[in-house]
């Protein structure tokens, strides 16, 4: 098939992907020269590096049969929390606040960002029937900070949450997206001028901070129509002789040691430990695998993400937190657990707050 062909057939792929994904407009038809620009999207979708199963082939039956009897997915405790204030101005510190799952805010070099932000109290993208938060988001929207932007790992449910994206949004905050995740955000509203799309590899400053997108081994989607329309990422964020991972979804990969040679050492990595499965085992780390990135990545601190907020595996919900423990303690790994809403300055960064044993 000639190009221009092939280019037009994807284009009214991607056309249907963005109005799966974000009911918009055909403005992904108008500017997706960036996406075929990208050495990741081949035949109409991005891929891994190195291509792995989403879902390991013929286990649907078993996958079935574990999520009907599935147990302690969800909290029986309600849980409440408050977020610690955050000063007015931002301090040139490292300091960090966990808001559950991977909603992370980040103050760095003089500069404050939010890492996947998601406020939603259910993940679906008609507002019910998705799996539901086990707790309030710690920090009202009007009382996060201004930011200097709001970094995105990929456009899952649970990573790019609409209502509070737009609210923000509404501040003038620049987002940092993978390739494909502007179309989403163009498709709610979001003026281009505040989109800054990363392919893998790229960098960009925001003041003095450094933020490097690098890849991570997983998928993308919001609908049945956009699958890996849109690129993940992870993201290297450094600023005044401070440095950070943040993860965002990924499996294990040998990515983590190159990573950790490159850019390493990390005062503070965040890598997710839930929503693991052996069927879906080389998209998502776990809290075992998570420990080894760590390691081989050079971090100092670890504090483990996604988790403790949504049901969105077979596994009980504290499982990942009760298995990261052990594992961290047979490695010598510090771990930092700090409950929903904590804000920790670097002092306190290792820390076990047990908020989940109630
Ligand atoms: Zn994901
Ligand atoms: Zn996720």
């Amino acid at each position: 098939m000639n190009m221009t062909r092939r280019k037009f057939i994807l284009s009214l792929l991607g056309a249907v992907g963005s109005v799966g994904a974000g009911f918009g407009t055909f403005d992904y038809v108008r500017n997706m020269r960036k996406i075929f620009d990208s050495k990741n999207f081949v035949d109409g979708k991005f891929r891994n590096e190195n291509p792995v199963y989403e879902i390991r082939k013929g286990t649907l039956f078993d996958t079935q049969k574990r999520w009907l009897t599935k147990k302690n997915t969800v909290p029986e405790h309600k849980f409440h929390f408050n977020a610690d204030a955050i000063p007015e101005q931002a301090s040139a510190d490292l300091k960090v606040m966990w808001t559950a799952h991977s909603s992370l805010f980040i103050e760095i070099g003089g500069k404050r960002f939010f890492c996947d932000p998601v406020w939603s109290k259910v993940l679906s993208p008609v507002g019910f029937g998705g799996p539901k938060r086990f707790f309030d988001p710690p920090l009202p929207v009007e009382r996060i900070p201004v930011l200097d932007g709001v970094i995105i790992s990929h456009d899952h449910m649970d990573h790019l949450d609409k209502k509070i994206t737009k609210l923000l949004a509404q501040r003038g905050v620049p987002f940092y997206v993978p390739i494909g995740v502007d179309y989403v955000l163009k498709s709610w509203g979001i003026p281009e001028a505040q989109i800054i799309t990363a392919d893998w590899y790229s960098t960009f400053m925001a003041g003095d901070v450094k933020l490097t997108s690098v890849p991570c081994v997983h998928f993308s989607g919001r609908g049945i129509f956009d699958r890996n329309k849109a690129l993940w990422t992870s993201w290297i964020i450094e600023g005044k002789g401070k440095k950070v991972f943040f993860g965002g979804d990924s499996g294990f990969h040998d990515g983590f040691k190159e990573f950790g040679e490159k850019y390493g050492p990390f005062d503070l990595t965040f890598l997710e430990i839930g929503a693991y499965d052996k069927n879906w085992d080389r998209i998502h780390l776990g809290p075992e695998a998570a420990v080894q990135a760590h390691l081989d990545l050079k971090g100092r601190v670890f504090m483990p993400i996604h988790w403790g907020a949504y049901d969105l595996s077979i596994h009980p919900w504290d499982e990942p937190v009760e298995r990261v423990i052990t594992a961290a303690e047979k490695n010598n790994v510090p771990l930092s657990l700090p409950r929903p809403g904590q804000l920790l300055a670097e002092k306190d960064f290792v820390v076990n707050s047990k908020w989940w044993e109630v």
